[in-house]
C-alpha cells in the first residue's frame, strides 16, 4: 500500500492507494484515530458490488455505523438528497468528529461531501471513490457541490477529506465506458503536467484496460500526486493554478450541456482537450507531433475524438461566452504551451476557435 500526504493550509488529506485495501480498511482507520460513529453513503449500483467487504471491515474499528443509499446517477446531487442524509445525521445525534463516508464515484463523494462541510459547519468526511474519475479526480482537492436546476454543481463548498481510501480492485466491476471516461482526467494529467505519464498511458494500455490492479495503482497514485500538486498550490481555485486542470473542459462543458448530458464527461473533456490542443497548435505553442500524440492516446482508450454529427459551432461558441461571461469574463482557455506545461490565453479569436471546433467532424 502507498501512502501520500495533501497538505493545506489548515487540513491534511491523507491518501491511501492499494489493491484490498477495503475488505481490510480497518488497518488504516485504526491507525487514522478512533471513530466512534460513521454513516456510509453509497449508491444503488455500487453498494451491492463493494459495500459488503467494506462495511465488515469498518465494523470491526466503527460498531456504530449504518449504511444509506442514494439512487445512481447525478440527479441525486440534489438538496433533496442532502436534506435526507441530514436527518439521519440529527437522528443519529452526529457530532464533528464523527465520520460521513462515501463509497461510489465522483456522485456520491459530491453529495456526501457537501453534507459533511455543511454539518455542524464540518464534519469529517472520508471517501472510498470506486470509479477511476473519482480515484483521480473527484476525491482529490475538497470541492464538493449538488445540482441546482440552474446548473450542475452550483450549491457547493470546499471541504477536504481527511481519509481517501483507493483500492484498484473496485475498479474491476466498472463498465469499459466509465473506465474510459476516467481515463480522459489522466490523460489530460499527463498533458498539462507530465509529458512522460502520456508515454506511460500508452506503454502500458493492455494493463491498463485489463484493469490489472498493481497498474491502476500506480496509476492512481501518479494521477494523486499531479492533481494533489496542484489544488495544494491554489486550494480556493483562486490563484489561477487549479485553472489548469480545466484544459479540455471549457469546449467540454459546451458539448456536455448541447448533448443533454447523453455522454460520460470524460468523453466530452476528450473532445475538448483536441480542439485545445489543435488551437494551441494554430496559436504557435505546440508542436503539431504533441497534439497528435494527445489524440492518438485518446483513442487508444476508446475516448472519442471525433464526431460524426457536430453541433452547430456558433452554438457551441455562444455557450462558452455565456459561460465566461457567467464567471465575469475572467475565465481564459488553458492552451498546452508544450507537452506538459499549460497558458491561460483569453484572447482566442472567434473565428479561430470556430474553424478549430469544425475540425472535430472533419
Ligand atoms: P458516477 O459517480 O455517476 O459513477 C458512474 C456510474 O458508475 C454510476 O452508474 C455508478 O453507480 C457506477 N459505478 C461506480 N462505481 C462502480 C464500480 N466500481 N463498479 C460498477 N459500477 C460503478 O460518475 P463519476 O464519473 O465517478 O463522477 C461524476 C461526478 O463527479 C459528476 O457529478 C461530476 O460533477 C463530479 N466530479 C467532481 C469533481 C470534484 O472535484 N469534486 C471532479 C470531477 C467530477
Amino acid at each position: 500500500m502507498v501512502r501520500l500526504e495533501i497538505a493545506f493550509a489548515r487540513a491534511r488529506t491523507q491518501v491511501c492507494v492499494g489493491a484490498g485495501l477495503l475488505p481490510t480498511a480497518e488497518g488504516v482507520l485504526t491507525e487514522a484515530g478512533p471513530l466512534r460513529r460513521a454513516l456510509v453513503v453509497s449508491d444503488q449500483t455500487v453498494a451491492p458490488l463493494h459495500a459488503g467487504p467494506f462495511c465488515e471491515a469498518l465494523a470491526r474499528v466503527c460498531p456504530q455505523h449504518k449504511l444509506h443509499l442514494i439512487p445512481e446517477g447525478d440527479g441525486a446531487k440534489s438538496l433533496e438528497q442532502a436534506a435526507a442524509i441530514y436527518d439521519l445525521l440529527a437522528a443519529g445525534r452526529f457530532a464533528r468528529d464523527d465520520a460521513l463516508i462515501a463509497l461510489g464515484g465522483g456522485v456520491v463523494s459530491d453529495l456526501t461531501g457537501f453534507v459533511a462541510g455543511t454539518w455542524m459547519r464540518g464534519t469529517r468526511f472520508a471517501v472510498c471513490p470506486t470509479t477511476f474519475e473519482a480515484a483521480v479526480d473527484a476525491s482529490i482537492g475538497g470541492k464538493t457541490a449538488v445540482n441546482h436546476p440552474a446548473g450542475k454543481n452550483l450549491v457547493g463548498v470546499f471541504h477536504q477529506p481527511w481519509l481517501v481510501l483507493i483500492d484498484p480492485v473496485c475498479l474491476t466491476t466498472l463498465s469499459e465506458r466509465d473506465l474510459a471516461a476516467g481515463l480522459a482526467e489522466s490523460i489530460k494529467h499527463g498533458a498539462i503536467a507530465d509529458p512522460d505519464l502520456l508515454e506511460w498511458h500508452r506503454a502500458n494500455r493492455p494493463q491498463i484496460l485489463s484493469r490489472d490492479p498493481a497498474t491502476l495503482a500506480t496509476l492512481i497514485e501518479r494521477n494523486v500526486r499531479i492533481k494533489g500538486d496542484f489544488v495544494t498550490r491554489d486550494e480556493r481555485d483562486q490563484g489561477g493554478v487549479r485553472a489548469a486542470l480545466n484544459f479540455g473542459h471549457t469546449v467540454g462543458h459546451a458539448l456536455e450541456a448541447w448533448f443533454q448530458y447523453q455522454y460520460r464527461h470524460g468523453e466530452c473533456v476528450a473532445l475538448g482537450m483536441v480542439v485545445a490542443a489543435r488551437l494551441s497548435v494554430r496559436l504557435g505553442l505546440l508542436a503539431r507531433a504533441d497534439a497528435d500524440l494527445l489524440t492518438a492516446t485518446l483513442e487508444a482508450f476508446g475516448l472519442p475524438t471525433r464526431l460524426d454529427t457536430l453541433p452547430p459551432p456558433e452554438r457551441l461558441v455562444a455557450y462558452i461566452a455565456r459561460d465566461k461571461k457567467a464567471s465575469g469574463g475572467r475565465v481564459p482557455f488553458v492552451l498546452l504551451d508544450g507537452l506538459g506545461r499549460t497558458t491561460l490565453r483569453s484572447d482566442v479569436p472567434e473565428v479561430l476557435l470556430l474553424q478549430t471546433v469544425r475540425t472535430l467532424s472533419a
